[in-house]
C-alpha cells in the first residue's frame, strides 16, 4: 500500500513473502500496461521467476484482460510449458520467449512484452534507439535488435534465438513485432519497458519533426550510467505502484 514512507529496496523474511511481493508487482504493472494502452487483444506477457523454484516462472493468465488482473490470477508454468498452479492456460508465445530468456539469463527475476503501439511502430525500422534525450540513455549500448521475423513465436528454438540476440541487454526491439524488457526485479523490468516504449514515441515525434541532435558517445555512456543501473529502474516503478495501488486496490488480492 501507499503508506508515504521513503521507498527501500525490499528484504524478505521468507519465499513466501517473497512470492506475495512479487506477483503483486507484476498485477500492478499489468493494470499499468492496461491503463497505458499496451494490451492489443489477448497478446503480452509479463513473467515473474519464482523465488523457491527458480525454474518455474508466474505469468498472466491467456485471454484475461491486462486491466482485471489480480496477484491471485498468475499463473505457475514449468520449462515444459505446463500450468502446474491455476486454471487459465498459458499463452504459448510467452512460453516459447519467456522460458529461454529466463533459462539464459539467471540475473533475470522478470521478463515484459506486449505489442504496445510506440514500441511496435519503431520495431518496424530495424534499428535501435538512439541517445537523443536523458531518458533513452537507459538503452544505450544496452538493447538490441532482434533482426528475424518469421511469425508468431511458437518454438522454444526461436526463444532462443531471441534470448541470444539481447545477451546482457535490458532490453530488445523485435523487429516488425515490439518491445522486451528484463530486469532483475519485476519494478525493473516493468519501469524499462514503461520507458522504452515512451522512448520509442519521443524518437518517432523527433525524427518526424527534423533532425534530433544525437549525443556523444562520452556523454550518453556517462548517462547510461546514471540512469540506466538496475536500482535506478526499481526506484522509477515505485511512485507508478503507490498509485495505481491507490486507485485499483483489488490487485493485490
Ligand atoms: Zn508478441
Amino acid at each position: 500500500m501507499s503508506d508515504r514512507t521513503p521507498h527501500r529496496f525490499p528484504q524478505f523474511s521468507s519465499p513466501d513473502d517473497e512470492r506475495t511481493h512479487m506477483k503483486q508487482r507484476m498485477a500492478a504493472a499489468f493494470r499499468l500496461f492496461d491503463r497505458l494502452g499496451f494490451n492489443e487483444g489477448v497478446a503480452g506477457h509479463l513473467t515473474g521467476r519464482d523465488p523457491e523454484h527458480p525454474e518455474l516462472f508466474w505469468v498472466n493468465p491467456f485471454g484475461m484482460s491486462f486491466g482485471l488482473i489480480r496477484a491471485r490470477d498468475l499463473i505457475l508454468v514449468d520449462h515444459e510449458g505446463n500450468v502446474v498452479e491455476g486454471d487459465w492456460p498459458v499463452n504459448t508465445a510467452a512460453f516459447a520467449i519467456h522460458s529461454q530468456i529466463h533459462a539464459a539469463r539467471p540475473d533475470v527475476q522478470a521478463a515484459a512484452h506486449t505489442h504496445s503501439p510506440y514500441g511496435r511502430a519503431f520495431s518496424t525500422l530495424g534499428r535501435t534507439l538512439d541517445p537523443i534525450t536523458q531518458d533513452a540513455c537507459a538503452f544505450y549500448g544496452d538493447h538490441a535488435l532482434f533482426d528475424d521475423y518469421t511469425g508468431v513465436v511458437l518454438d522454444v528454438e526461436e526463444g532462443k534465438r531471441i534470448a541470444h540476440a539481447l545477451g546482457s541487454c535490458k532490453a530488445a526491439i523485435l523487429r516488425n513485432h515490439g518491445l522486451l524488457t528484463v530486469g532483475g526485479t519485476v519494478d525493473e523490468a516493468a519501469w524499462w519497458f514503461i520507458t522504452m516504449e515512451r522512448t520509442c514515441h519521443v524518437q518517432l515525434m523527433a525524427d518526424a519533426a527534423g533532425q534530433p541532435v544525437v549525443l556523444d558517445d562520452e556523454c550518453a555512456a556517462l548517462t547510461h550510467s546514471q540512469v540506466g543501473p538496475a536500482i535506478a529502474g526499481w526506484f522509477s516503478f515505485q511512485p507508478l505502484y503507490d498509485k495505481i495501488v491507490a486507485d485499483q486496490p483489488d490487485l493485490l488480492d
